[in-house]
């Protein structure tokens, strides 16, 4: 099937499952009988992901000149990653301030369990593996990348005692991106599986009361798209939004429809290779990493909520709060992890950082769904675009 075709098949399968979602709101149970679908394929891409990124990334170190480079992709990567987040924070907590969508929401009594948050130190020694099938089997992606750059930069010392594990990876690399091509004539069929049920059980009914909080988080998710991504790619890459969007469109499609940009991996490294000719070695590295660290969508999510969270409960943050939201919200995105859902459970960390109550987040509990789309959609193009400003800075090849 050519990019075109898929193109249309995919974005019609999106708007007839809006209009079934929205017709079949009042039978919810027809509509998650076809959930199935979207759970198939989920797991077959989830069943890809491991084994592609494992390959992909051991096969890109191993391919560097030097290892002085993969500093700099890494230390680049970070930069971006972390500046772009806390600009996205900065984003959702402005736009909550001028369009204040929690003020005249009515409190609702239901409370919410707060989860425990590692340490940073724990952060950093949960990054090395004590057994690297372990992180395999636990589907660890921190531990999967710092396991394969070892691995590479091992076959690199080896020489030739390295080369025949690296043929081997080679083979296995493209096999699983045989497999990867083969599941992405299916996701049309996975769109209706997934978005099906997810408008009939989100329609209008839960969505209208917070239909403020909706807009300005996809207005806000618009302008850091069209200002600090496309801005990136114009003025950093001098690369054509256009082409960044038709290469990068399967993937983006993937992450709003399945919100977990772990899912959406191993689509992204295929269309960010194939489609955009970003390097191997940079592809591999920028994009695992950002899936599970660089999160600038909850990075928005995490100012809008919190600001929307203290307007409803009459709270007024003072600048110094603010400046909390920023600092907990950036942490916050960072510690999040690239599955559904994650942003809500991070956002208590926010909360708590400025007092505000965490039962607040019972608010929006049952819309999250529906942002954790956009969020996840920001969070695989902020990954992308990170991976095109990284090829130019080190390879300069765009
Ligand atoms: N679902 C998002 C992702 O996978 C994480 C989040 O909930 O913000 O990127």
């Amino acid at each position: 099937m050519k990019l075109n075709k898929m193109t249309i098949s995919i974005t019609l399968a999106l708007f007839l499952s809006v209009i079934c979602g929205i017709l079949l709101q009042d039978h919810t149970d027809w509509a998650n009988n076809i959930s199935f679908l979207g759970t198939i394929y989920v797991n077959l891409i989830k069943m890809i992901m491991l084994p592609l990124v494992f390959t992909s990334l051991v096969l890109g170190v191993s391919s560097m000149d030097n290892l002085k480079k993969l500093g700099k992709i890494g230390v680049s990567a970070i930069a971006i990653f972390m500046m772009t987040t806390a600009v996205a924070v900065v984003i959702g907590l402005c736009l909550s301030l001028v369009f204040q969508p929690g003020i005249g929401i009515e409190l609702t009594a239901e409370s919410y369990e707060i989860n425990e948050f590692p340490s940073v130190i724990d952060t950093i020694v949960g990054i090395v593996p004590s057994n690297p099938f372990e992180s395999f089997v636990n589907g660890n992606m921190l531990q999967v990348i710092f396991f394969s750059i070892i691995l590479g930069i091992g076959i690199v010392v080896a020489k030739d005692k390295g080369e025949p594990l690296r043929k081997i990876l080679d083979s296995i690399f493209e096999i699983m991106s045989i497999v990867t091509r083969g599941v992405m004539y299916l996701t049309p069929v996975g769109i209706v599986g997934l978005m099906v049920p997810a408008v009939a059980n989100n329609g209008v009914k839960v969505l209208l009361p917070l239909l403020k909080l909706v807009l300005v988080f996809y207005a806000a998710t618009v302008i850091h798209i069209c200002i600090v991504y496309f801005g990136m790619l114009k003025v950093g890459c001098k690369m054509s939004v256009k082409k960044f969007l038709n290469g990068m469109l399967q993937a983006q499609v993937i992450a709003f429809t399945t919100c977990s940009s772990a899912a959406a991996l191993p689509v992204s490294l295929k269309c960010i290779q194939e489609n955009l000719k970003i390097s191997k070695e940079v592809s591999s590295f920028v994009l695992p990493l950002g899936s599970t660290v660089n999160m600038d969508g909850n990075a928005l999510y995490q100012g809008i909520v919190a600001l929307f969270i203290a307007q409803a409960y009459g709270v007024d943050l003072t600048i110094s709060s603010m400046l909390m939201v920023i600092l907990t919200g950036t942490l916050a995105s960072i510690g999040a992890s690239g599955v559904p859902g994650a942003g809500m459970i991070v956002l208590s960390m926010v909360l708590l950082s400025v007092g505000l109550p965490v039962d607040g987040i019972a608010l929006v509990a049952g819309i999250d769904r529906i942002l954790d789309m956009g969020r996840t959609l920001v969070n695989v193009t902020g990954d992308a675009t990170t991976a095109c400003m990284v090829e130019r800075m080190v390879n300069k090849n765009i």
